[in-house]
């Protein structure tokens, strides 16, 4: 988790806020990633300046006053996701290193052998100061770089001594102009500017600077100056091709807009967005993938998909499940990628796996993804985040292009994820002939109407606002849905749960008998999502049934169907319309209501929606 940032300039004769600025502009951008406390550091002539503070980035704000200036050209930041040591100023990064604190050292991850290198640290006669597992890496930089004077070969071999996950970015007192950067496991892109360098967990950090970015692969170290990036792999050789690639978000996407959240700003930014993740992936009536590099004749031989996600994405991974199962007749299974990696997952040559992660770079995931691989299996990433680990480490990627998403409660990537999903599944119809084309053409034809029955249901934002507002004393709320109803159901307790710190739970309404109905009593609110009755008739026919039965043990009913499906009215306190759509397209539609619901819930309480208590939006830690 947690968000970097770096930056190199030219040195001025005057002192100046454009590293300052840059650095606290990033972490600003970055601090969904992370927000327990934040950091920046500068090089004062000899002097490495570092300025940290426990709480949000505006406590460190407060401390470095409106415009902060720095007589040096370099800046690093961090905003933290406490993994080792409580969140307070001793433990918030830059971390010095070194026996004066010649050096400041940020770090994203976590470095696993850190009890031992600390004690060998110690016995050298480094001070240690917080209960951070950085801060060996702090002394181990400085350590090298007194031995070989080169701040790029320090950095390169403490990384060498390092063992779990890290993003590291260092300046040093000896290294005036310089940021020296590394990674394994935990992400890192460079930014190149005119002048200046830039680097950052992802481009959000730096996107209103430069549009032009660089990948950092596993293991390489770069260093960063005003007018050179240079990559080196772990034995020093340089990389003289480094992947550059243009940035496709538009900094503005990272501003609010005028909405109240960031997660408002993309509830009501989705139609737009899934019409971007539909854009020029039909042409001609038949669907052109461009970056899904997998051989067709490997496409053909799948015998089996196993979708590895967690979270919301594991959510878009079940709703992808029922439409390629239905579409290309593949067996299909969902996983949390946590639980996927440590039994024995029957993965083979003949297996797709499916990783889906808004970021690229949820360890979690980014684990199952190796470890499918190294059994020979072949991975498509659905991922939003240009640059970032998975889609890298993937034998092809389908891109969401929703732009960046900043609350960490995900609304929009979800619906991205899904809509790639889909695409995915019908590729795989058309290149399995599965479908014939028309059909294909025909289901693509209602996709596009998709984004225009997104708005319809935005444009009803007030009803549910009205409700979530009534309800804002509620202490539970049920879900129950079924077939790509269920996911809905998880989805939208999800959201309820991560924002509003309120009990939620999503059942599969079959499975409400089985157990959970005996939570319901009188005044219990549950959502419940019906599906089509132009669908299957009988799966409409259970779902009408369930919302009687929980009614009939004093539930408070309220209930999201298809507009003129008057079966529902009858047994329902309130009924939240969405338009007609095909049964597997309707996730796109049904979750709407219930993420303005959890987001409006979560405003009147005064919560802070954007940035919910204990996490953070990129999950890279295991
Ligand atoms: N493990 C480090 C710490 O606890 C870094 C955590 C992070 O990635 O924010 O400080």
């Amino acid at each position: 988790m947690c968000g970097i940032v770096g930056y190199a300039g030219p040195q001025h004769p005057e002192p100046t806020t454009r590293p300052l600025d840059v650095a606290l502009q990033g972490l600003a951008r970055l601090e969904y990633r992370g927000y327990d406390s934040a950091g920046v550091a500068t090089l004062e002539g000899e002097r490495v300046q570092v300025t940290k503070r426990a709480g949000k980035l505006q406590n460190l704000r407060e401390v470095l006053g409106e415009n902060p200036v720095t007589a040096g050209a370099v800046a690093i930041g961090h905003t933290r996701w406490a993994t080792h040591g409580a969140p307070t100023d001793g433990n918030a990064h830059p971390h010095h290193g070194g026996y004066d604190g010649e050096l400041a050292l940020v770090h994203n991850g976590i470095i696993e052998n850190f009890a031992a290198l600390r004690a060998e640290l110690e016995r050298d006669g480094y001070t240690f100061t917080s209960d951070t597992d950085s801060e060996a890496a702090a002394h181990l930089v400085a350590r090298e770089m007194q031995r070989t004077g080169d701040l790029t070969a320090a950095m390169r071999a403490a990384t060498a001594r390092l063992e779990g996950a890290f993003t590291l970015l260092a300046i040093h007192r000896d290294a005036p102009g310089t940021v020296v950067a590394a990674r394994r496991n935990s992400p890192l892109v460079v930014g190149l500017g005119e002048g200046e360098n830039f680097l950052g967990s992802d481009v959000a950090a730096f996107v209103d600077a430069t549009q032009e970015a660089l990948e950092i692969d596993q293991d390489q170290v770069v260093t960063v100056t005003a007018d050179a990036v240079t990559v080196t792999d772990a034995e020093g050789q340089e990389i003289t091709d480094p992947r550059r690639y243009a940035i496709d978000w538009d900094a503005r996407a990272a501003q609010k807009g005028g909405y109240a959240s960031f997660m408002a700003k993309e509830i009501h930014e989705q139609a737009s967005a899934v019409a971007d993740t539909l854009r020029g992936r039909i042409e001609g009536g038949t669907l052109q993938l461009d970056d899904m590099s997998v051989d067709e004749s490997v496409l053909r031989s799948i015998d089996k998909i196993v979708v590895i996600a967690c979270g919301t994405a594991a959510h878009a991974g079940s709703v992808a499940k029922y439409a390629i199962e239905h579409w290309c007749r593949i067996p299909t299974e969902v996983e949390l990628a946590h639980e996927f990696r440590y039994r024995d997952p029957v993965v083979t040559e003949k297996t797709l796996v499916v990783a889906i992660s808004q970021s690229g770079e949820t360890m979690d995931t980014l684990m199952a993804v190796r470890h499918a691989r190294e059994q020979g299996a072949k991975v498509v990433a659905l991922c939003n985040t240009r640059g970032s680990s998975i889609p890298r480490e993937s034998d092809a990627a389908l891109y969401l292009h929703v732009g960046p998403e900043i609350a960490v409660a995900s609304t929009k990537a979800y619906l991205g994820q899904i809509i790639a999903s889909y695409l995915l599944g019908l590729y795989l119809a058309q290149v399995r002939g599965n479908l014939f084309a028309d059909e294909i053409a025909a289901l693509m034809e209602d996709l596009e109407q998709i984004p225009a029955q997104i708005q319809q249901v935005l444009d009803r934002a007030d009803e549910v606002e009205q409700l979530a507002r009534a309800m804002r004393d509620a202490t539970s709320v049920l879900f129950l849905g079924r077939h790509v109803g269920y996911p809905t159901a998880m989805e939208g307790a999800l959201k309820l749960k991560e924002i509003a710190y309120i009990h939620a739970e999503g059942f599969a309404a079959g499975e409400l008998k089985h157990g959970p109905i005996a939570l319901v009593e009188e005044g219990q609110p549950v959502f419940v999502i019906v599906p089509s009755p132009h669908g299957r008739e009988s799966l409409h026919a259970k779902v009408v049934s369930t919302i009687q039965e929980v009614r009939a043990r004093g539930a408070k009913t309220l209930v999201i169907a298809e507009e003129g499906d008057e079966d529902v009215v009858p047994y329902s306190d309130v009924v939240l319309r969405v338009p007609r759509t095909r049964t597997l397209f309707a996730p796109l539609l049904t979750v709407i209501p219930l993420q303005i619901f959890a987001c409006e819930l979560a405003t009147v309480k005064g919560l802070d929606v954007d940035q919910p208590r204990n996490l953070a939006k990129s999950v890279t830690v295991e």
